[in-house]
């Protein structure tokens, strides 16, 4: 196994500071498929990072502690540990206005424009190297009060089976294009790479490791079990592909429970994420906290499982209260 490392610059600030991150390169010492693997586009969504660090301990020193057997590689990883450095320096999900007001986030616009945006820039740097791959794994972060789960497009087969191989307790399947509601289109959801690259036949899966902002090392263990699982799945290991996790397969819906108003939401205690909900089951409360008069009671809008809860108290209105996604065959 050849290890290499590329310091490449994906765009400058207007001050002519570069941008540039590292790219990791693993050549296995027979061909085979070649897998992009990238963390932190969203910089404060650092257990992805952590989880590459591993991974690379993994396939460098040949370390199975926690991961089985030492196999050799076969084929090829390129891993981004830093996807995007600015909004990682930032702690950050968006870029401020000032470095890129028209895509502030760079999981808007793959495959990115060389000639566009500071965004876009980024990522049609990186796409050079994901767009060349056989199979793509984005790894991002939800916030704490999200489970741990992996998103692929419903109807890719294959992409299904990587999500499967990858594991954690709830896989999601989403819509794209036309077959999506009108919240995708509104939230510009094509640009996402997981999407860019279905479209052009590589298949995607997007893991949510939960925690952003701290290495959380449950949500990490996850993710290089995982991982190291989807290496195992396309034949870049020869091992056996590791539980990790218990799968429930479900569809997105994309819609969510909103706040009504502004105000201060009380989840129920006695539920969490990872709950199988019934329509209409009361979830939270949101209230006036100056007069304590109820603005909202939250209730899951339909059967399934509920995957996000919100568990910071101060929301704005239109604010996501919950999600519930459909459980299925
Ligand atoms: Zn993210």
């Amino acid at each position: 196994m050849e290890h290499d490392t590329e310091r490449v610059t994906l765009a400058r600030l207007p001050s002519g500071v570069e941008i540039a991150t590292t790219v990791h390169t693993y050549e296995g010492s027979d061909d085979g498929p070649t897998v992009y693997v990238q963390a932190a586009q969203h910089g404060r969504e650092v257990n992805g990072t952590e989880v590459l660090r591993r991974v690379h301990d993994r396939l460098t020193t040949g370390d199975a502690d926690s991961v089985g057997a030492d196999s050799e590689l076969v084929g090829r990883i390129v891993a981004v540990p830093v996807a995007d450095p600015l909004t990682f320096d930032r702690v950050s999900y968006t870029t401020p206005e000032q470095l890129d007001s028209v895509n502030p986030n760079m999981n808007r616009v793959w495959p990115g424009d060389s000639e566009g945006t500071l965004h876009e820039r980024m990522a049609a740097r990186l796409w050079e190297y994901a767009g060349e791959a056989d199979a793509i794994v984005d790894l991002h972060t939800g916030s704490p009060d999200m489970l741990t789960h992996v998103v692929f497009m419903e109807g890719h087969e294959e992409s299904r089976a990587m999500a499967e191989a990858f594991g954690t307790d709830l896989l999601l399947s989403e819509e794209a294009g036309d077959d999506a509601d009108e919240e995708w289109a509104a939230r510009d959801f094509g640009g996402k790479l997981r999407v860019a690259a279905n479209q052009e036949g590589i298949p995607t899966i997007t893991p949510e490791l939960a925690f952003n902002k701290q290495i959380v090392e449950s949500a990490v263990e996850t993710g290089v079990v995982g991982t190291l699982n989807v290496f195992r799945h396309l034949g870049l290991l020869d091992e056996p592909v590791e539980p990790n996790g218990d799968p429930t397969l479900a569809r997105n819906h994309l819609g969510r429970v909103t706040a009504d108003d502004s105000g201060l939401f009380r989840a129920d205690p006695d539920h969490a994420v990872g709950d199988e909900v019934e329509e209409g089951e009361h979830l939270g409360t949101l209230y006036d906290p100056t007069t304590f008069e109820v603005l909202q009671e939250a209730r899951a809008d339909r059967d399934g499982i509920l995957y996000s809860l919100a568990l910071e108290s101060t929301v704005a209105a239109g604010d996501s209260l919950l999600n519930v996604a459909w459980q299925r065959e």
